[in-house]
């Protein structure tokens, strides 16, 4: 335990993106492990929205709409391009990660017209799921769901299109997304990527890896702020036939012309609906900040780094406990412990300042942010769980000697 003390301090103090921590807005006393589900905040995000309440909606009034608000989701998608692979025009941001994967899997079906069958990641974040299904109906396609390592031998001349989770949400396993976009293209098939748990966690390279398209959410570990509008991306080379069905006026060629019949924008504004978010979208700017000169090999590796030490931790402390996530770097940035009592248990670690979450019916989620988590916290969370383990195993070991 004191070696554990001592290495979790050597490799706080050799860490190269120790110094971002202090970008963010946390409570000292709180170690923080739910980065994966709403990422912490910047510094400069709250002075930010504070001016854009006062100076840009206050002071401009309507003139903000063509001093740079209206422009906004395609140029704050540019700012996210990087974090994904994409060369410039082909990220958008705007409406919510569902809203985005409904317009991403019927603009497939489309492209895709002789083929009648949608395969979803039999593992995926529920929502996926529930719009693939709504999709199918309304375009007279069926879903089957498969497991993401299973579909190279799945996927058919009848798939139109695959939507994968590129982190599996419960057991943060990341899964091979340049080798499983080749298996679907093989069978002529389109790769849709989720990338909720893993944009600003893992390296992803959507055009060295050919993806068609892919939908993520800004709020985890880009720490855009509860609920930050969500990001769409089409390759470039599907981006004439890109035909959405929530096309209203924010995705017209000419908005303001106020023209009677809809004509889809040449670029990726194709993908917007509607009037932007523009408090959460700013908002989501200036969090993007944090990114500025960031080395995406280092957060990678501290990411693993992080979790490797979770693993001797737990290994040390946590005696026979099964961890979910996998030990290799096939893994998002995110360890799940199996507990009988997850949400009790999770509760009893907020309690003591250890802040994760649980997923039904029974994995403790911890989150590991590289720009702010420490190695300490790390530590101070697998004691914590200690702890409260060895309570409770007392606390059966009385029932049973009574
Ligand atoms: C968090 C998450 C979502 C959330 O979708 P919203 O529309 O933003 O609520 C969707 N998919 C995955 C894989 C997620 O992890």
């Amino acid at each position: 335990m004191t070696d554990l003390v001592a290495e979790a301090a050597a490799l706080d103090a050799a860490d190269p993106l120790a110094h971002k921590r202090n970008s963010f807005d946390l409570d000292q006393e709180i170690a923080y492990f739910d980065g994966n589900s709403l990422g912490a905040p910047p510094k400069q995000v709250a002075e930010r929205v504070a001016s854009v309440v006062r100076e840009e909606w206050g002071g401009r009034l309507i003139r903000s709409w063509s001093e740079g608000w209206w422009e906004a989701p395609a140029r704050v998608g540019e700012r996210i391009a990087p974090l994904v692979g994409a060369a410039p025009g082909q990220v958008v941001v705007a409406d919510s990660t569902s809203v985005n994967l409904f317009k991403a899997l019927v603009a497939a079906t489309r492209l895709k017209p002789g083929r009648d069958e949608i395969l979803v990641d039999a593992d995926t974040f529920p929502t996926d799921g529930y719009i693939a299904d709504e999709v199918a109906g309304l375009t007279g396609r069926t879903v089957r769901r498969v497991v993401a390592e299973d579909m190279p031998g799945e996927v058919s001349e009848r798939t139109a299109v695959a939507l994968l989770n590129h982190v599996d949400y419960v057991t943060g396993r990341a899964h091979d997304l340049p080798a499983l976009t080749e298996a679907l293209h093989r069978a002529g098939a389109l790769a849709l990527w989720d990338l909720c748990h893993s944009v600003g966690a893992l390296p992803v390279e959507l055009d060295a890896a050919g993806v068609d398209l892919a939908v993520g959410c800004t709020y985890k570990f880009l720490n855009g702020g509860p609920g930050a509008p969500a990001f769409l991306y089409v390759a470039t080379k599907w981006l004439d036939r890109f035909e959405q069905p929530l096309a209203g006026w924010a995705g017209d060629r000419d908005p303001f012309a106020m023209r009677g019949a809809y004509e889809a924008h040449a670029g990726i504004e194709r993908g917007r609906s509607g009037t932007p978010d523009i408090l959460s979208l700013l908002a989501l700017d200036a969090a993007l900040d944090v990114w500025d000169g960031v080395d995406r090999a280092l957060l990678r590796e501290k990411g693993l780094a992080l979790g490797e030490f979770f693993f001797r931790c737990a290994d040390e402390l946590l005696d026979g406990a099964r961890i979910l996530t996998p030990r290799g770097n096939d893994r998002g940035h995110q360890i799940s412990v199996v507990d009988d009592d997850a949400a009790k248990t999770m509760a009893a670690l907020i309690e003591r300042g250890v802040i994760g979450d649980f997923r039904p019916p029974n994995v403790l989620r911890f989150g590991l942010a590289p720009l702010y988590t420490t190695y300490g916290e790390v530590l101070r969370a697998v004691t914590t769980l200690q702890e409260l383990r060895s309570r409770n195993n007392e606390f059966h070991s009385g029932i049973d000697g009574k």
